[in-house]
């Protein structure tokens, strides 16, 4: 079934917002929820700076929350309520997770605007071919490293999702 939207949601999802960046102080206005079948079953709310862990994201916290809370890395059938379009990091992790709709309410450009958050860089910074990027990224050990790839392949009882 999917799941409509519903206003309540994205409120908890603002109010988790101010609790991160006004109340608490513990990072940036963000604030997520995560629902399935009319029920959060996951929240979070953006704890960079308090835990020193750049990806403390609300989203990933959320996300972590539900799939420990289903037993499953997957949330088919689930919908995420973010304070904040998603940054590159999240959105991947939606993707990992399917996650079958986003709402979201400030947009990168609000985030930007007002608080000098940069994920439009980040973005470009994908788009890039991998020569051009800031971060250096150089292959190194592909034959060593295949071969635990090869072996993995050739388990029965391998790790499928
Ligand atoms: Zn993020």
């Amino acid at each position: 079934m999917a799941e409509k939207y519903d206003e309540k949601f994205m409120k908890r999802a603002i109010e988790l917002s101010r609790e991160a960046s006004i109340e608490k102080k513990t990072g940036g206005v963000f604030g997520a929820v995560i629902v399935k079948d009319g029920k959060i079953i996951g929240e979070g709310y953006n704890q960079v700076l308090a835990t020193h862990d750049p990806t403390w994201h609300a989203e990933m916290q959320a996300i972590r929350e539900a799939t420990k809370k289903l037993g499953t890395p997957h949330l088919d059938g689930c919908v995420l309520y973010t304070s904040a379009e998603c940054c590159p990091m999240c959105l991947a992790t939606a993707y990992w997770a399917h996650i079958d709709h986003i709402y979201y309410g400030a947009t990168i450009d609000d985030a930007f605007k007002y608080g000098n958050f940069a994920d439009v860089d980040i973005l470009d910074e994908i788009r890039k071919d991998a020569k051009q990027r800031k971060i250096k990224f150089t292959e190194k050990m592909r034959p060593e490293a295949v071969e635990v790839w090869k072996e993995f392949a050739e388990m029965p009882d391998r790790a499928h999702y």
